[in-house]
């Protein structure tokens, strides 16, 4: 599917990685220090590996931002390292 730019998956998910032009990732939840006023990359075209090996899908980007937030919101929940006791 085409993207729907709506910037849910530069503030639901966490990411592990630096981010470029900062000293590490981002907290899920958590605004991406690159996404504009305007929801979009500011450094679309230097986008760290990560954020270009998400592919949007029916599934997860739903049809607007609220669904796709809600859809990477959970999925993170659902992938989080379990912590043992
Ligand atoms: S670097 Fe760009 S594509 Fe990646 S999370 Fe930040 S705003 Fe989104």
């Amino acid at each position: 599917m085409k993207c729907n730019q709506c910037g849910a998956c530069c503030i639901a998910p966490s990411i592990s990685t630096i981010i470029p032009g900062t000293t590490s990732g981002k907290a899920a939840g958590t605004r991406c220090v690159h996404l504009n006023a305007n929801m979009k990359c500011s450094i679309y075209e230097k986008r760290p590996q990560v954020c270009r090996d998400f592919t949007p899908s029916p599934q997860i980007c739903g049809q607007n931002f609220d669904e796709a937030f809600k859809n990477l919101s959970q999925l993170e929940i659902e992938t989080a390292p379990k912590v043992l006791k």
